[in-house]
């Protein structure tokens, strides 16, 4: 089949399951053939073999995410490596680490880099961002296997295996010490909130925090505040910043709230008062 006509049958078959058909066609077989968009527009007319591209269009009609078939996402201006079975970096994530990187930027100056711990790493994204633009020494936890081995592989992509250790636990149960952060993007979604059909093909676990959906968010502010964080700075739920704000002030923190990009309520960053800085 030539280059033209495979793209238009694909971009016919998945134009009902998502906005722009004709560049997931083009993002499909650029993947497929291992080839740039330039030579695509170049080599309209070539024969292929279509086969094997047309098994990635029929992932996709299944509902696989295009991150898992490419394995590939971006993130704050650099490509990850993603995997099936851990969560793909959201855009929104940039902020938390914009924020993580003011608060380590605003540490009072010492002579040893600032500890950062990390809560669900997933595919490290937060960490290997955090080690990439600041000296910090870095912690980060998971419960799952297949994160963490994404996450190394991914700290060993951008030469930062180093800086960050990372560690298979709940919370920060097998790690010790003090750190002047605390960071996560914890699983926030309710359990009964309907989600679209590519987003049920993430992991669960890194999606749905509890019933009520801020359970876990819930518990690693209790976990900052039993080991003396002195900064906690999290994601969360559009529709959580109530229930944050009371757990935390409850447990000594004061908190600033931000928004995302489509102006809804997305995490906060919270300075422990019983902690001297
Ligand atoms: N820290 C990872 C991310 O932000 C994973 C988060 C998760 O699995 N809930 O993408």
């Amino acid at each position: 089949m030539k280059i033209e006509e495979a793209l238009k049958e694909a971009s016919l078959r998945l134009s009902s399951l998502c906005q722009n058909p004709s560049r997931v066609a083009k993002i499909l077989l650029m993947n497929y053939l291992d080839v740039s968009i330039e030579w695509i527009f170049l080599n309209q007319k070539k024969e292929f073999d279509e086969s094997g591209y047309f098994a990635l269009v029929k992932r996709y009609e299944n509902y696989e995410p295009l991150e898992y078939i490419t394995g590939e996402a971006g993130f704050y201006g650099l490509t990850f490596n993603v995997k099936k079975g851990v969560l793909i970096p959201r855009p929104e994530t940039e902020i938390l680490v914009e924020k993580s990187l003011e608060i380590l930027s605003n540490l009072p100056a010492r002579n040893e880099p600032p500890l950062v711990a990390e809560i669900g790493t997933g595919s490290g994204i937060i960490s290997i961002c955090l080690a990439l633009n600041s000296n910090a020494k870095i912690i980060a936890s998971d419960i799952s296997d297949d994160a963490l081995n994404l996450a190394r592989e991914n700290a060993a992509k951008f030469g930062v295996e180093g800086r960050i250790k990372f560690v298979k636990c709940a919370y920060l149960d097998q790690i010790y010490g003090r750190f002047d952060l605390l960071v996560s993007n914890p699983p926030y979604i309710a359990r009964d909130y309907e989600l679209d059909k590519f987003v049920l093909n993430e992991p669960h676990e890194a999606l749905f925090g509890g019933a009520a959906g801020d359970e876990i968010l819930k518990n690693i502010v209790l976990v900052a505040k039993n080991r003396g964080v002195k900064y906690l700075a999290c994601e969360m739920g559009y529709d959580q910043r109530e229930s944050m704000q009371n757990a935390l002030k409850f447990n000594g923190f004061e908190a600033e709230f931000y928004r995302d990009l489509a102006g809804f309520d997305r995490g906060f960053v919270a300075k422990n008062i019983f902690v001297n800085f």
